[in-house]
């Protein structure tokens, strides 16, 4: 069977599953994300996920707005919170006036978001991936949390309504846990789904202690009563974007797919266009999350439309490019 024929199968049997987009538990790039939530609601995916914020959450809205008015589509919107210290709730930082004139500035060639300039990080554009942190040769560059406090969830939740909620949590962290499920139960929020996001980043952990900790939860949230959404993080960030990055949570899913809570599994952590081609064509899991590699794609078009102040759907060819690269990501996934 020549390669393409076997495209064709996978596709087949990749069809129809469910497809996130994740905009960044700390991406705030307010004018970026209304025009990455308009393209990728076209090209089809089923949620969006967005940092925790009043105005992201006004803004991917106004893509899906968007895009809604367009062709009908209307994916779901979840926020990320974590229930403690979690590298998806961080920003980079430095002080620029300690950076030698003479730098060749690896730090702003390797962002993906063109956060950094002479000014050093802008806030608002960093999501936290990380890579500028041990690009710096004389290692200027840190990191600081960025993340929702407990005290706050209960009115951030009134006051987003969010479809959807994600919950980062680590296998040892189950006390805290608990008390992020309870604050989301007592809010009073009717959600369509919660998804619980983990992996293996704590060392001297095994596959089958990912499992144990994920049912622990499945028997915590069982009294939520509201489908749950497994995400396997074969690695720590979304922003490991090269195109083997995608085997490490195949692998994960190969090792304890079968072995998981009841709920939609879905893959993250590294996935990109890559990673269906290393899934067995008779074991595809529901679905996949994209992160940075969703954004990085398009994002030269995002930039060039907003560097002209303007939305890329204020351009339409350019905006039906981004669209069709967004579908051709999504292709191995869905139908259409
Ligand atoms: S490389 Fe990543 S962590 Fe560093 S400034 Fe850019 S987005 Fe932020
Ligand atoms: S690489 Fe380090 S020294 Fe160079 S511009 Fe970036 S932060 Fe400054």
């Amino acid at each position: 069977m020549n390669s393409e024929i076997n495209l064709v199968e996978k596709n087949k049997i990749g069809a129809d599953k469910w497809v996130k987009l994740i905009c960044g538990a700390s991406n705030e790039d307010i004018v970026s994300i209304e025009d990455l939530c308009a393209i990728y609601s076209v090209a089809g995916v089923d949620y969006i996920d967005v940092a925790a914020e009043q105005s992201i959450v006004l803004a991917a809205r106004a893509g899906i707005t968007w895009a809604k008015e367009v062709c009908g589509a209307s994916p779901g919107l979840m926020i990320s919170i974590s229930d403690g210290k979690d590298i998806h709730f961080r920003k980079a930082k430095f002080d620029p006036l300690k950076c030698p004139s003479n730098c060749s500035r690896p730090c702003e060639k390797i962002c993906p978001t063109s956060a950094i300039d002479f000014s050093g990080v802008r806030e608002k554009k960093c999501y936290g991936c990380g890579r500028c942190i041990n690009s710096c040769p004389l290692n200027l560059i840190s990191e600081y949390d960025y993340n929702l406090s407990n005290n706050d969830l209960p009115e951030t939740l009134k006051k987003i309504k969010p479809d959807a909620v994600e919950i980062h949590t680590e296998i040892n962290r189950i006390d805290s846990f608990i008390k992020v499920a309870n604050l989301i139960k007592n809010s009073d929020i009717k959600l369509k789904k919660i998804s619980v996001s983990c992996g293996l980043n704590q060392s001297q952990k095994k596959p089958i202690d990912l499992s144990k900790a994920l049912w622990e939860r499945y028997e915590i949230l069982l009294e939520h009563n509201v489908p749950l959404v497994w995400q396997l993080d074969g690695r720590p960030m979304s922003g490991d974007i090269g195109a083997t990055t995608g085997k490490d949570t195949v692998k994960l899913w190969k090792n304890i797919g079968s072995q998981l809570p009841p709920g939609l599994i879905q893959l993250a952590g590294g996935t990109n266009g890559k990673t269906h081609e290393f899934l067995e064509l008779n074991n595809f899991p529901d679905g996949i999350a994209f992160g940075s590699y969703a954004r990085k794609i398009i994002q030269p078009l995002i930039e060039y439309a907003n560097q002209n102040n303007k939305k890329l759907y204020e351009y339409p060819e350019k905006m039906a490019l981004a669209i069709k690269k967004a579908k051709n990501l999504l292709k191995p996934w869905k139908i259409s």
